[in-house]
């Protein structure tokens, strides 16, 4: 039997330790919740000067470090000539390096698989930070693209226990999988918006480029003789919106309606605005049926609940869903007759959709 003050002793220690759990739970919340504002700003940044200014005075203030650099390779100045397209030439932001090779920059590139935390030395890093002052240790946080190296992220402490070979980097190995990611896609997006294949209102891909995606999707089809499918999609009674609440709020509706279509495509699918409230979405390799589910599910994430609007009201939306589809045979060469046909065709459903009361899919009769 164990006596009293045992016991008492024992349960002091449990309860000390119940404590110790609960602080560090509450620093690993605090710290995940820290970690997810970090990353939502990096998502958030839809072009290239908001995402350098996310990348290093964004991250430096969140975590109060003196300073915070970032190498990116770029040999061919395409990053650089897309930065200076949108407005922010890369001159405004002196602790943006973008070199035509990462060689000999620092030693640290020859195998960053990592985070690599240490003690910073001016000899092997103040060609990656340039205008760091009083910096004691570093992590160089990898910049991928498709698996490859193509620069680093680097936090800069003026402590030089902040960084060690000690700490656990996996919080960092993440927000490095993160921001490549970002800009990656924010890259992308740069590019399209300068070749024209953009619609400015929605981000979505315009007319133009649904132009050549389809005859290359028909192409596709062709070889691998498989089908291709269309939606075609119209947001119904759209002029009311627009007489009612105004235009900008009928762009509003349109900006969103576009991101609840984007939840339900894959990214496989080529999505587009095909004009004013028009949408199309083409499906290779679906069938039918598959394609009727898909519709089906887009018209309810549209319908299900309101939008809203600016100045606070919402607004109900539906829409109505054409569908028709082609199997390029051997023959077929003229794609882009084929390709105008299957759309004209996906209208006329739309058509029959609309007649039939709204709200609702059909699929062109066979
Ligand atoms: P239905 O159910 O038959 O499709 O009715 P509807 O009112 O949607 O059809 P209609 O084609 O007559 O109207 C489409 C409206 O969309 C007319 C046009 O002013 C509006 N529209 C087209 N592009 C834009 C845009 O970029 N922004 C806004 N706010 N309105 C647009
Ligand atoms: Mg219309
Ligand atoms: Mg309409």
């Amino acid at each position: 039997m164990q006596s009293r003050d045992e016991l008492a002793a024992q349960l002091g220690a449990v309860r000390r330790q119940l404590d110790e759990l609960t602080e560090a739970a509450a620093r690993n919340d605090k710290k995940m919740q820290l970690t997810h504002q970090r990353e939502m700003q990096l998502l958030q940044a839809d072009d290239l000067g908001s995402l350098f200014a996310a990348l290093i005075s964004g991250l430096r203030k969140s975590y109060g470090l003196e300073y915070v650099s970032v190498v990116l390779c770029d040999p061919d100045h395409d990053i650089r000539h897309l930065l200076l397209a949108s407005g922010t030439p890369a001159e405004h932001f002196p602790d943006l390096k973008m070199v035509e090779s990462l060689a000999g920059l620092a030693p640290q590139y020859i195998a960053l698989h990592q985070p690599w935390l240490g003690r910073f030395a001016a000899c092997d890093h103040q060609m990656i930070c340039p205008n760091a002052v009083a910096a004691r240790s570093i992590a160089m946080i990898p910049l991928t693209h498709r698996a490859k190296l193509i620069g680093s992220i680097n936090l800069c402490s003026s402590d030089e226990q902040r960084f060690t070979r000690e700490h656990a980097s996996d919080f960092l190995a993440h927000l490095g999988v993160i921001a490549s990611f970002c800009v990656e896609n924010t890259v992308n997006r740069a590019r399209l918006m300068r070749s024209g294949f953009t619609d400015v209102l929605t981000g979505w891909h315009n007319r133009r480029y649904l132009a050549v995606r389809l005859r290359e999707e028909l192409a596709r089809a062709r070889r691998d003789q498989s089908g291709l499918v269309c939606l075609m999609l119209d947001v119904d009674f759209f002029k009311s919106v627009n007489d009612t609440y105004g235009h900008a709020a009928g762009d509003a509706v349109l900006r969103e309606l576009a991101q609840r279509i984007e939840t339900q495509v894959r990214a496989s699918d080529v999505a587009a605005r095909y004009g004013g409230e028009e949408f199309i979405v083409l499906l290779p390799n679906t069938a039918t049926s598959a394609a009727r589910l898909l519709a089906e599910r887009i018209r309810n994430a549209i319908s299900e609940s309101a939008f809203e609007i600016p100045g606070g009201e919402a607004v109900a939306i539906t829409v109505s869903i054409g569908i028709a589809e082609v199997r390029p045979g051997a023959d077929d060469n003229d794609f882009k007759t084929l390709g105008d046909s299957l759309i004209a065709r996906a209208d006329v459903a739309l058509y029959a959709a609309k007649s039939a009361g709204r709200d609702r899919v059909i699929v062109e009769a066979a």
